[in-house]
């Protein structure tokens, strides 16, 4: 996939940007401040509508304006040109509420699902680094968004799942401040006892749940092969890397989807409870966790700053991996300031990851970007030839020749 052009209107820092792209790989630079981050950050927004830094779009828009828009234009390796195109107004919805409004090749998209897999890019981040270090939530969206990139039912599963965990969290709370009221919600379609609505939730939850679960056990397993193989590569050591997926009790990783669902019904039972006295769900998809584990031992705990930094570019690698299988495309690569954060060997093994794909990286030095493409052990290079943009305050100048030292 190679992105041929970007367009910004009151996103972040730039007020107005048109940006076309040819192949090769380009160098955006700049002091600190300037917009380099914005950028890569509206490039990924396309791929799935959700930033790498916040879920919040108001953040995104340019301050003291009242919408933003994102745009990418690209053409997929079979071919075909194509767009998708990100708009959010602070009031542009019913009664003045905030409204975002999705394109694909200028035609509107009415489901978030179906926005998922249509652009691929890859996002090497500083913040990457919270994957390892932060709670389960930032693991499960990392398994979430490379799950849903390639598999729209589970995008669906996810949003249904969140609707009746919602539906039945409510109804955990009324049932524990009003035990013998009747549910609120209750009339043609839900019985009035509220115990029985209670069971009626509790199958509609494992049904999502099931099917969320089968498919995260997979893919743990896929990013454990791949990204074990890349910690070694990287690291040029036998340090072993595995992911487990840590779920309710009884979870086997070999488990079928009507197996996951019956163990799930189960649970819900055991736990019904608890969750009354709580007023929400203690169990199922999202309290789950992804145990990643160097040596035997949790790498959040236990491993040092620059092994977990190793970890998580394995991650990423495998992540490239999985999607590039699966979807055929080549993604297009961001590199956020990662090269500065690497030494001279995992910069090499990085560059190698890089072949054959269209690369932006930003940074603050130029020429060492460039040196480190015949420098530091590396037999490749970057990935087709060098573009240089300058970046600062909010625009964007395309260099015609190297800048100089
Ligand atoms: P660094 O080298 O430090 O990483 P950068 O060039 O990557 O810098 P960015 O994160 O892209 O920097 O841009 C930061 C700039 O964007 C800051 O000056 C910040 O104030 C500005 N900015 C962020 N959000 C908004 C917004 N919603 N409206 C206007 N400006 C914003
Ligand atoms: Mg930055």
């Amino acid at each position: 996939m190679r992105l041929c052009s970007v367009e910004l209107v009151n996103f972040r820092n730039y007020e107005r940007l048109q940006l076309a792209f040819p192949g090769g790989t380009h160098i955006l630079f700049g002091e600190n401040a300037q917009g380099k981050t914005n950028l890569l950050e509206a490039i990924y927004l396309c791929t799935c509508a959700r930033s790498h830094r916040t879920g919040r779009d108001d953040e995104l828009v340019r301050l003291g304006e009242d919408f933003y828009r994102a745009s990418v234009g690209f053409v997929t390796d079979r071919g075909l040109r194509e767009s998708v195109s990100i708009e959010y107004r602070r009031s542009g919805g019913r009664q003045g509420a905030p409204a975002r409004t999705i394109l694909y090749n200028e035609l509107e998209i009415d489901r978030l699902a179906d926005m998922m897999g249509l652009f691929h890019a890859i996002l090497f981040a500083p913040e990457d680094l919270q994957i390892v270090k932060n709670g389960p939530s930032e693991r499960r969206r990392f398994l979430d968004i490379l799950i849903s990139r390639t598999d729209r039912t589970y995008f669906r599963d996810l949003q249904e799942f969140w609707r009746v965990l919602a539906h039945r969290n409510r109804l955990l709370k009324n049932l524990r401040n009003s035990p013998q009221g009747e549910h609120p919600l209750a009339g043609d379609t839900l019985p009035a006892s509220p115990y029985a609505q209670l069971d009626i939730w509790d199958e509609a939850l494992a049904l999502p749940a099931a099917s969320i679960l089968e498919k995260r056990l997979r893919y743990t397993g896929q990013l454990s092969a791949y990204a074990s193989l890349s910690l070694q590569h990287l690291t040029s050591s036998k340090e072993s890397l595995e992911l487990h997926y840590k779920g309710m009790a009884g979870l086997e990783t070999d488990m079928d989807r009507q197996a996951i669902m019956s163990l799930y019904l189960e649970r819900l039972r055991r736990s019904r409870q608890d969750d009354l006295l709580r007023g929400s769900t203690s169990q199922g998809p999202h309290r789950d966790d992804l145990l990643i584990s160097l040596e035997g031992a949790d790498a959040r705990l236990y491993a040092s700053q620059g092994q977990q930094r190793s970890v998580v570019l394995a991650l990423k690698i495998a992540e490239l991996t999985i999607l590039t299988e699966i979807t055929g495309e080549r993604p297009i690569l961001l590199l956020d300031d990662v090269m500065s954060e690497l030494d001279e060997s995992r910069r090499a093994r990085l560059m190698e990851v890089v072949q054959g794909h269209q690369v932006f990286i930003t940074c603050t030095d130029p020429g060492q970007i460039a040196a480190d493409g015949g420098a530091g052990g590396c037999a490749t290079g970057w990935s087709g030839p060098l573009h240089y943009y300058q970046v600062r305050q909010g625009k964007i100048n395309p260099l015609e020749s190297p800048p100089k030292a």
